[in-house]
């Protein structure tokens, strides 16, 4: 970056311009714009989109989801995956309305369950124009091109290089705005793969574009590598119930969700008939799902019929899956 302030300046005029109409751009209320953040995590805009209207139609304000039972909110989130977010809004939820109000500064906003610095940030500048720089994947990505950067943004050590260097780009006139115009360059023009420089609007300010290394950038060391696992799930019903077994509630995660029983759960299954199969991948392991019908006299312990459709019982994804492929739901 050659220039901060025309780097600035060229990134604002853009965004101004081109941005993508998205209902939390039209709003100051930092509850829907916690709600957009918190949605956003991991999860694509068009993904989000009707679960954010449904979801405000629910639970318009803080007060509304504080005092909702936790299986509602629960099942207004399945399919979102990572319902740990939707557990940590509503105690954050509960804290508000105890409060009286949505803390208007960054330190508290951050004490929050939940919330991380970059949501912090994002909700303290776009909601209340506090100057903190939000820096999630794409503010990296961007970062690491405009600087030529070549550290690796897996290391905490580097990401709090690249949340200095973010700082310094901020235009603290217009805090929330920047945030999001470097997001959005992110998500619509430096992508991962095949940046669109030839549209870029700060082409001129980007290092890596002028050294033909924008494509190489940024750099990350993978840690992880997938694993694989199976699992075989039986799916039983009993009029129109099936049945079903609630997930602890300890359990690391997804935890009050329901889910089909798995076939070793169910050792006096008769007429067992294998009904196809999908593959689903949570954080790094990727499940080989197994679906097989059968029939059941008595429900065992720990299990129950229920009605799989009805929206107040909160599925996880497998079941929901599993449910469909057996034609269920
Ligand atoms: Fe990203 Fe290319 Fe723009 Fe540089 S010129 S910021 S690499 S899109």
């Amino acid at each position: 970056m050659t220039s901060v302030s025309q780097f600035r300046k060229l990134l604002l005029r853009w965004y101004r311009a081109s941005r993508r109409d998205l209902p939390w751009r039209n709003t100051r209320d930092p509850y829907k714009i916690w709600l957009s953040e918190i949605m956003l995590q991991q999860t694509r805009v068009e993904t989000v989109l009707p679960y954010y209207h449904a979801f405000l139609r629910r639970f318009p304000d803080a007060a509304a989801l504080a005092s909702a039972p936790e299986s509602e909110v629960l099942a207004m989130w399945a399919g979102l995956g990572y319902y740990s977010r939707a557990r940590n809004m509503q105690r954050a939820a509960q804290k508000i309305a105890e409060a009286g109000a949505f803390p208007a500064d960054h330190p508290c906003i951050r004490r929050l369950p939940g919330i991380g610095d970059y949501t912090a940030a994002a909700v303290a500048s776009i909601a209340f124009d506090l100057p903190y720089a939000a820096v999630d994947g794409n503010v990296l990505r961007v970062l690491a091109r405009v600087h030529n950067d070549d550290g690796d943004i897996g290391s905490p050590v580097i990401r709090r290089r690249f949340q200095i260097l973010a700082q310094e780009a901020l235009d603290p006139r217009h805090p929330g705005d920047f945030n999001q115009a470097v997001m959005e360059l992110g998500a619509t023009l430096c992508l991962p793969r095949n940046p669109r420089c030839l549209l870029c609007p700060v082409q001129s300010q980007c290092a890596a574009h002028a050294g033909g290394r924008a494509g190489e950038l940024p750099i990350k060391i993978k840690r992880h590598q997938p694993r694989q696992d199976a699992l075989s799930v039986a799916v039983v019903s009993h009029g129109d119930r099936v049945l079903l077994r609630q997930r602890p509630a300890d359990a690391a995660r997804m935890a009050g969700f329901w889910e089909l029983p798995e076939l070793t759960d169910l050792p006096s299954l008769s007429h067992l008939r294998p009904h196809g199969s999908f593959r689903h991948t949570i954080v790094h392991t990727t499940f080989e799902v197994n679906v097989f019908t059968g029939g059941l006299k008595r429900a065992p312990k720990g299990t129950a019929w229920l009605h799989a459709a009805d929206p107040s019982i909160p599925l996880t994804t497998i079941t929901r899956k599993a449910l469909a492929l057996a034609g269920v739901i």
